[in-house]
């Protein structure tokens, strides 16, 4: 029985994912489903743990490459309404994990509250962001969404629901311990400030990435960590691989540890670039570059 068909927001077989990730690069999902709220999500979650399918989440697509064979998985994608609702009590703001960032940075300026402004200009959902703890250097100190976090509602792979706060929360450099649950949504403690003082801050933060980052073309933001101490981009420009090309996928002449989706490229050009780049970096500095995107294969 194809249970999928049955549910308020039926299943997809064979979605296309490069339509639901900024690089547009990727093949099709086994199953697709966007839930219509929390029961479903669980319905979904344990069918799919019953017949022992593996089950990926999706936010934003703005931190993935997917191969062009695409995955052999439940795709989940999580920006129904129910996943998106935000509401605040004093100085708690609480959001839905499907809630887009410049959406959430929208709310907290109508609302004063500050804290988040340094995520301005990620191009992600709550859910994506928590997984990666997704932020930004500013004079050499790291700004990241894990900082501002009090407490966590996830669902794990059996469908159970769990509050996740203070020492159960485990936030380092693009990485939590949050993505082997399916995160709901999240609560953050942040200040009260004007909204004209918020908006300043937020217009700072856009035009500071406007000058480094490349939106040129399809893009999945930096490739890799920085090493301690050091710059991805900085190592790669330094090897000379700006403007390096393999197929239609090309390093960012502006940023170099961005990777463009040039001229309709494929999943195995991007792999193939960083490889290359891997190896030219490792061979000039001995520094082997960790990539930061989530690749599924
Ligand atoms: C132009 C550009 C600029 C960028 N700049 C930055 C930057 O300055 N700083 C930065 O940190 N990142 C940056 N990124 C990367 C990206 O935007 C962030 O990592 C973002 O937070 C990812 O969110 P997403 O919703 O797109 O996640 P996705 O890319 O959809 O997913 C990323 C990971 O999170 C997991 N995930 C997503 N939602 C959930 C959920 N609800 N529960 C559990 N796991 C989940 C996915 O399974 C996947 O492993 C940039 C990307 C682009 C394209």
């Amino acid at each position: 029985m194809q249970w999928w068909k049955n549910l308020k927001k039926p299943g997809k077989l064979s979605e296309p994912l490069k339509n639901h990730t900024t690089f547009r690069i990727g093949g099709a999902a086994q199953l697709f489903f966007r839930p219509h709220d929390l029961a479903e999500l669980r319905q979904i979650v344990r069918n799919c743990s019953k017949r022992d399918l593996k089950i990926l989440v999706l936010g934003a697509g703005s931190n993935l490459l997917v191969s062009d064979k695409g995955a052999r998985a439940a795709v989940i994608k999580l920006d129904s309404l129910a996943f998106r609702k935000t509401s605040k009590v004093r100085n708690i703001l609480e959001a839905g994990a499907g809630k887009p960032l410049n959406q959430l940075l929208t709310y907290c300026r109508v609302h004063g509250l500050s804290g988040l402004e340094f995520m301005a200009g990620i191009p992600g959902t709550i859910g994506g962001a928590l997984a990666m703890n997704a932020g930004v250097c500013v004079d050499k100190k790291l700004l990241s969404i894990g900082d501002l976090v009090e407490s966590v509602r996830v669902l794990d792979y059996n469908g159970n629901i769990k509050i996740l706060e203070g020492r159960k929360l485990k936030f380092g450099y693009r990485r939590s311990n949050l993505a082997k649950y399916i995160i709901l949504s999240a609560r953050f403690k942040l200040n009260f400030q004007n909204s004209r003082q918020i908006q300043d801050k937020i217009n700072d933060y856009l035009v500071r990435r406007r000058n480094t980052r490349d939106y040129s073309r399809p893009n999945a933001g930096c490739i890799f960590k920085n090493p301690p101490g050091d710059s991805a981009g900085r190592l790669i420009d330094a090897c000379g691989l700006k403007g390096k090309k393999i197929g239609g996928a090309v390093v960012s002449s502006k940023h170099a540890n961005f990777i463009l989706n040039q001229d309709r490229c494929s999943a195995k050009d991007v792999l193939a670039l960083v490889k290359l780049i891997q190896k030219v970096v490792k061979k000039k500095y001995g520094v082997l570059l960790e990539p930061e995107i989530k690749i599924w294969k």
